[in-house]
């Protein structure tokens, strides 16, 4: 692998103008580094990775796991997108965080990496009439992204459990190292007996498709060593031999580059990026793999030309394809929190008020790779409509939702009428699950300390225990767009956050869920009273208004570029091909249509390796059948029935 970096720039950038890849990825991110890992095994390619950020592995707030959030996790290695003003947020402007460096996002998340429920891939294929694209036949290649470290006998003393069929465990193909943390907080299992006790079953495995359930989420860890495993970790760092790919640092791509045509798809045949502010040009023989994330995608289509012609001309761009639904269908999971005071002594508040205690605890990670440091400590209970809502509640709120199915889909559809359909038709299968309670709108996680929107110094300096309350099955649509043709300016974002009903009584179903919670046994033995709410909030309706004033994203946006039939108003094909080009797939949390209840990152994982197997069967079946061989039938069905098999096998 050739790496290049920003500080090399004033002499490399006109070397590197010349070059020419049969594969260029756009954004090393999570999805990115997947697909440019298993492209570049084969040595008969080669791939080229352009990556606005740097190699951020060797900084302590990324390896060390209890160090999320620090450093510069949330500064320089952070997009830190600012959301436009939300119309039923109190007009705030919302962050929403993406990673900016090799690894993406996988560089700064919280490392928890569950799956989301069987019925929601099923969704992905349903709208897609496409039955490659549902959970039993996604599962090989979540199980081919990872490699699998079973509790040990402490982890599962703590509580841990797992299904092995349900994992990846192959020493040679799994790159994700996924394991459990060193440290489990007492309040944890107090909290999952309390759930327990509530109605939520104990998890088998979190990952198992069915996660309507409590139990201990698996991470992002490298068993081994206890330190973070990133896409970086798991897809480039050991494949640093490589001479067919080629990671450019710093490079900020500002369009891609097509050929002139008069008719047909559009082909790609260039990728344009800037390094210190540089212009430079990198050639592509065969495809270009967009993986910039859910914001940072759609904003590279639309400076190359693609997408709402309206909005490209009024950005100052010239319009080559007009796709009037890039950027559009944009949803967000979003972030509340219950919080009580606790009387049990060790939280990861003592962390923030004890810096003596906070250096001790760093110093046994540094040394044992034990500690509070260790862990990024995640129970979760994800919960279905029957623990949030009454039978009488949930059949109104579904009533209402059905009676203005339309009226949504339209508002939501930006104007676009098959977008309309497609969001009708994501609403019906949203709609129906809920009535079958297989919809799974909610997370509940327990944190052992304060999580909330109070900063240290404005809140009483004790310990707390928290439920962090997240809506996962929003209805609401929103979108992303470029505002202007400069590629360092930011989109202007809008997930459109709270704009369906059905959102707003679920995240406020689980505020009162939460406050359960923390008051059912045995967690009542460690309560003390509410701090947020607080007990002034004491009606849906004041909890609503206090909600409006403080939720925030959850990081987790998808569904901007969605794969849909095309009139259903998507913008990428079952082959992830954007509508209307020859050789521009998207691999990322962009294709996602149907948003899903989990945590995102194990599904962006199998997106990058769904895309892999897509992109090499594609190559090599055009390159049989473009040799004039009279073997090249026999070779054909060779190929398939390897690749089946090799499916098959993982
Ligand atoms: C703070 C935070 C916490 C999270 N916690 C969790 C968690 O605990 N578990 C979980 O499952 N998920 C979590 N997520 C979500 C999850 O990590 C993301 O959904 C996922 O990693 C996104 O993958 P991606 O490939 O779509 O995009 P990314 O991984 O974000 O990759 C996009 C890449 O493209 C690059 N890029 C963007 N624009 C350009 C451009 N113009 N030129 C060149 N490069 C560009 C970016 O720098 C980035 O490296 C979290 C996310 C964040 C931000």
């Amino acid at each position: 692998m050739r790496t290049i970096l920003i500080t090399l720039a004033a002499t490399v950038v006109p070397a590197i103008s010349a070059l020419s890849y049969d594969y260029v990825v756009i954004g090393g991110g999570t999805a990115g580094l997947a697909v440019a890992s298993r492209l570049s095994e084969d040595t008969s390619v080669t791939v080229a990775v352009l990556e606005a950020g740097f190699d951020a592995e060797g900084l302590r707030e990324v390896f060390v796991p209890g160090l999320i959030g620090s450093g510069i996790a949330f500064t320089t290695l952070d997009w830190a997108y600012k959301t436009v003003p939300q119309t039923n947020l109190n007009g705030r402007n919302l962050t929403v965080h993406a990673g900016k460096g090799l690894g993406g996002s996988s560089l700064i998340n919280a490392m928890i990496f569950p799956r989301a429920g069987k019925e929601q891939y099923d969704a992905w294929g349903q709208l897609n009439n496409d039955s490659s694209w549902t959970w039993d036949n996604l599962l090989p290649f979540f199980k081919k992204s990872e490699l699998f470290t079973p509790p040990n006998a402490f982890q599962n003393a703590s509580g841990v459990r797992y299904e092995e069929a349900m994992h990846g465990f192959n020493v040679t193909e799994g790159r994700v190292k996924v394991g459990f943390p060193n440290y489990f907080f007492n309040q944890s299992a107090l909290w999952r007996k309390a759930a327990e006790g509530l109605g939520f079953p104990a998890s088998p495995d979190l990952a198992n498709g069915d996660p309507h359930a409590v139990g201990i989420a698996p991470n992002t860890i490298d068993a081994a060593n206890n330190t973070r495993c990133s896409a970086a970790c798991a897809y480039l760092t050991p494949f640093g031999h490589r001479t067919n790919l080629l990671v450019v640092q710093n490079a900020t791509v500002s369009r891609i580059i097509w050929a002139d045509s008069t008719g047909g798809n559009l082909r790609a045949i260039g990728v344009e990026y800037l390094v210190n502010n540089q212009n430079s040009t990198i050639d592509v023989s065969k495809e270009v793999i967009l993986s910039a994330g859910a914001i940072g995608s759609p904003k590279v289509l639309e400076l190359s030309g693609v997408g709402n012609s309206t909005i490209l001309n009024t950005a100052g761009v010239k319009p080559v394809l007009h796709l009037p639904t890039v950027g559009e269908n944009f949803n967000d999971h979003v972030h509340s929190w219950a919080n009580a005071f606790t009387n049990i002594t060790l939280t990861k508040d003592v962390l923030q008020r004890n810096s003596s205690f906070a250096d001790a605890q760093l110093l046994l990670w540094l040394r044992d790779r034990t500690g509070l440091y260790s862990a990024a400590p995640r129970s979760m209970g994800i919960a279905a409509p029957s623990d949030i809502f009454s039978r009488t509640q949930l059949n109104d709120l579904i009533e209402q939702a059905e009676t203005n199915l339309m009226r949504f889909a339209e508002q939501f559809s930006n104007g676009n009428p098959n977008l309309t359909k497609g969001i009708a038709a994501q609403h019906r299968i949203a709609l129906d699950l809920y009535k079958q309670d297989k919809s799974l709108p909610l997370e509940m996680n327990a944190e052992p300390g304060y999580s909330g929107p109070t900063s240290i110094g404005n809140r009483p300096g004790v310990n707390y225990t928290s439920i962090n309350v997240v809506l996962y099955a929003p209805l609401s649509r929103g979108r992303t767009h470029i505002v202007s043709a400069d590629p360092h300016a930011q989109p202007a974002v809008d997930p459109a956050y709270w704009a369906h009903p059905l959102d707003v009584a679920a995240q406020v179903g689980g505020i009162n869920l939460a406050r359960r919670m923390l008051t059912a046994p045995p967690l009542d033995t460690i309560y003390t009273g509410e701090f947020e709410p607080g007990e002034d909030k004491d009606s849906d309706a004041k909890i609503e208004e206090w909600l409006r004033s403080v939720v925030a994203s959850d990081n987790h946006e998808v569904g901007s570029l969605a794969m849909m039939p095309r009139d259903l108003g998507g913008v990428v094909d079952t082959s992830l091909k954007v509508y209307g080009t020859a050789n521009v797939r998207v691999a990322d949390a962009s294709i996602i249509p149907f948003t899903i209840s989990a945590h995102t990152v194990s599904t962006i994982y199998m997106i990058g390796e769904r895309a892999a197997d897509i992109i090499r069967a594609a190559r090599i079946e055009s390159e049989l059948f473009s040799s004039p061989n009279w073997l090249a039938p026999l070779q054909t069905a060779f190929f398939w029935l390897g690749r089946g098999l090799a499916n098959w096998l993982v």
